[in-house]
């Protein structure tokens, strides 16, 4: 059975997509057998590995509707081992259905379509969009963990209250297994005193929920690094784009602390 992990806050912009898409290289790159899906309407981590829309024809709204299964839309990606669920803007109309209060076990959709393929992989990393919406409970709901990504800017930690409370809800009601695997802190400048200010409160508030290599070490912080903004364009993860590179390095760091469970 795969391990599934969110990648989830309702803040925009944080660093979701980049999280998602570059720990699932990552972990590819360590030989494991991983699943991006992306459930976010915006379908930034599709591009982000390089497809355009006229590249596939069905997607992850063809899945949740239930005219396709998830087997039948996944794509090979240029990373070896590494194969991507593709979003679509035409996902949004699939709130509607969910928002249907005669449709039954709605969170549930995707938890139910992910065990059809479970079994092919080691990890399942899924993308989810800035909102608490029903797309983001079907993606908590079907998951083993979520990974936060903050900001290191002003307004970090703002939301995470409502954010905390939805997983503390969904793990009472319909997902009791699910955990926090961990906050990571993101486009981190160690010029800049807010990014010290939002690190140093979030090491005050969530010690043990920091991502760590080593124990005694200081935890994994992904850096703003150019090579992260600029990889998307060229359809890379990170970690091929700019192999090297600090941003490169945290992911990797992320990835090797995911894997070890
Ligand atoms: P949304 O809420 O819209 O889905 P998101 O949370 O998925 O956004 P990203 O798309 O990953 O956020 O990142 C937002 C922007 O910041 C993107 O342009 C991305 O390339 C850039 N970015 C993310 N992380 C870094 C980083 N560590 N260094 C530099 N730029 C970054
Ligand atoms: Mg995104």
């Amino acid at each position: 059975m795969s391990e599934v992990i969110s990648i989830a806050n309702q803040k925009g912009g944080v660093g979701k997509t980049t999280t998602a898409v570059n720990l699932a290289a990552s972990l590819a790159e360590k030989g494991k057998k991983v699943l991006l899906l992306d459930i976010d309407p915006q379908s930034n981590a599709t591009t982000s590995l390089g497809f355009s829309r006229g590249d596939y024809e069905f997607n992850i709204y063809h899945v949740l509707i239930g005219t396709k299964k998830l087997s039948e839309v996944i794509l090979k990606t240029e990373v070896k081992n590494l194969k991507l669920v593709p979003s679509n803007i035409g996902l949004v109309g699939i709130e509607k259905e969910f928002y249907n209060p005669k449709a039954k076990n709605r969170e549930l959709v995707l938890k139910s379509k992910i065990k059809e393929i479970s079994s092919k992989f080691d990890f399942i990393i899924i993308d989810s969009p800035p909102a608490l919406g029903p797309i983001t409970i079907n993606a908590l709901s079907a998951s083993d963990s979520v990974i936060i990504p903050i900001q290191c800017e002003f307004f970090a930690l703002e939301g995470l209250a409502q954010l905390l409370n939805t997983v503390s809800l969904l793990k009472k009601t319909i997902n009791p297994k699910l955990k926090i695997k961990g906050f990571l802190p993101t486009m981190y400048s160690g010029q800049n005193n807010l990014s010290k200010q939002v690190l140093a409160d979030l090491s005050h508030h969530f010690k043990d929920k920091l991502f760590h290599m080593k124990k005694g070490k200081e935890c994994i912080v992904v850096p703003r690094n150019v090579k992260i903004a600029e990889s998307p364009s060229f359809g890379k993860p990170v970690t091929t784009y700019a192999a090297k590179s600090k941003g490169s390095l945290a992911y990797r760091d992320l990835a090797t602390v995911i894997a070890r469970g």
